[in-house]
């Protein structure tokens, strides 16, 4: 049985084609201007790519930010759930998932059986999220592919105290004009929104074998940053973290399927 996972975000598309075992296939597409004819056009062209139609999938599940508004699934589905459920399949021994996309960060608490036991998430501030991390790439003319690995090797960190993103923008651009290399001022960003999303994840506490997911987790200077600010080396991501809602929402396509059985 094939089911399809579709995650739609503030910043990406995310897609999973699933037979129950092994992803057949994904895609990662930009949300841009017009999510809804995005996602539709991505979805298609998956399955096209893979020589099927719709009547192939037995279930397509959304999630994320624009879950509702896509006519081609046939079910909407939480993204904590999702998120959880795809994480828990690819790390069978998480417990705690600390979670950071383009526009919200989430700590999960992951019960024995793989299923949220308890969450937080702030969905209110840019700073702490990967859309700041973009506008500091953008003002510092870098990749945001690139900036993880810029800041990793470089030993000097410096502070940065704006509670705003809008502010710590305007302070990063203060440091540049101060002369403080580029690759310093990333370590300060990225120690400030380990710490944003820390604090948040203490209300729920991390406990157990920890994995790092969303976009951001590709980004190897945030993943040390919480491994520091956690005080924890051996927290993880997995292959894919960008895809970890879409997988979810794949994988609760084939628990429906089966259930309605
Ligand atoms: P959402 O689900 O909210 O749309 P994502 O989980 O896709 O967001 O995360 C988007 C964020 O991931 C971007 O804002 C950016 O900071 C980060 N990101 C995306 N691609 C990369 C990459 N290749 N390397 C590092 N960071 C990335």
């Amino acid at each position: 049985m094939i089911t399809c996972g579709v995650d739609i975000g503030s910043r990406t598309i995310k897609l999973v084609l699933f037979d129950g075992k092994n992803i057949l296939d994904s895609a990662v597409t930009l949300s841009g201007s017009a999510p809804q004819e995005n996602t539709e056009r991505t979805y298609l062209e998956m399955l096209a790519a893979n020589h099927m139609t719709r009547s192939d999938v037995a279930m397509t599940i959304a999630t994320g930010y624009g879950r509702n508004y896509f006519e081609l699934a046939d079910k909407a589905s939480s993204e904590i759930i999702c998120h959880t459920a795809g994480v828990a399949f690819l790390c069978p021994n998480v417990r705690t998932i600390i979670d950071i996309g383009g526009q919200d960060s989430k700590v999960v608490q992951v019960s024995e059986q793989g299923k949220v036991a308890d969450f937080v998430m702030n969905d209110r501030c840019a700073a702490g999220t990967g859309k700041f991390i973009e506008m500091v790439a953008h003002t510092l003319n870098m990749p945001v592919e690139e900036i993880g690995q810029a800041a990793l090797s470089c030993d000097e960190i410096c502070e940065i105290s704006s509670m705003c993103a809008v502010f710590a923008e305007s302070e990063v651009i203060g440091l540049l004009h101060r002369g403080i290399p580029a690759e310093v001022i990333l370590r300060g960003v990225f120690r400030s929104v380990a710490k944003r999303v820390v604090s948040l994840g203490r209300k729920v506490g991390f406990h157990g074998q920890i994995v790092f997911t969303g976009g951001v987790a590709q980004n190897p200077g945030v993943l040390e940053a919480i491994r520091t600010q956690v005080g924890d080396p051996t927290i993880t991501t997995p292959r894919n973290p960008q895809l970890t809602g879409a997988l979810g929402a794949a994988i609760i396509g084939q628990q429906t399927v089966s259930q309605n059985q």
